[in-house]
């Protein structure tokens, strides 16, 4: 059986004395364990991040990455800048970036592309906006997001992880039940099934509200591999619980 990945999204918190306060109680926390655990955080802060983890089995990950190489990008961040700090995964397509940043499902297939030939696990993020749920879209807006980055990245794609993330769940405090998950979980594993034979790699995790009270539940589902987890990776002791519950 996989191992669970637990990855925190720190998004644009933080400073230098939180951060080293917040490590290091994951560190003494966390022991051995059964899961694998990441922390995604602001880009400035990887080389606290690279130094504070050393010698440790916490991962670090980035919130975005370029589609470009290198050159004239202001503001952007290369895969292999990235590499150069012990960046092990990469937030693609998060529903802010697609939102407040005019992300296309061809872009996030691109940069899901530059990220894997880097050596980079994307974390590919899929998932519906409230209305799209209520007009019973569901399945639909999280397979077309999915089929764009199926088609750029072709067998690659057993390399990726994804999270389901469902919009509306997002920092809002309205989870997605078990079974509302898992059902798109299921379908999502089904579609990656069909364009790669070894989608098994694949672990698809859950975010939205992810919590030390619902986490359980939620990751004992068939097919949630893992949460993706927002404000709850900002308080040890809620990341913690979490982590525990992942075996
Ligand atoms: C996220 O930002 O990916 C997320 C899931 O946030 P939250 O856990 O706060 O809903």
């Amino acid at each position: 059986m996989k191992k669970k990945l637990i990855a925190g999204n720190w998004k644009m918190n933080g400073n230098l004395a939180a951060n080293e306060a917040l490590v290091r109680a994951l560190l003494e926390g966390m022991g051995d364990a059964a899961c694998t655990v990441a922390v995604c955080v602001p880009a400035p802060y990887l080389a606290q991040l690279r130094a504070l983890r050393s010698g440790s089995a916490l991962e670090i990950g980035a919130q975005d990455v370029s589609q470009h190489e290198q050159g004239a990008y202001t503001g952007e961040i290369s895969a292999l800048m990235l590499k150069e700090f012990g960046v092990r995964y990469a937030i693609v397509g998060h529903s802010e970036r697609r939102q407040y940043h005019g992300e296309t499902d061809a872009l996030v297939a691109e940069k899901t592309k530059t990220a894997l030939a880097h050596g980079i696990t994307p974390i590919v993020c899929v998932g519906e906006t409230l209305a799209e749920r209520e007009a019973g879209k569901t399945e639909e807006v999280v397979k077309r997001q999915m089929a764009a980055v199926i088609h750029t990245n072709g067998h690659c794609i057993s390399e990726i992880v994804v999270a389901y993330e469902p919009v509306w769940a997002i920092g809002t405090g309205k989870t997605a039940t078990p079974e509302q998950a898992q059902q798109v979980h299921a379908l999502l594993r089904a579609q990656l099934h069909a364009a790669t034979s070894h989608s098994d790699r694949i672990s698809i995790l859950y975010g939205g509200s992810m919590n030390a009270a619902n986490a359980a539940s939620l990751l004992s589902q068939p097919d949630i591999d893992g949460g993706l987890v927002g404000g709850a990776s900002l308080k040890a002791a809620d990341f913690l619980q979490i982590i525990a519950a992942a075996r």
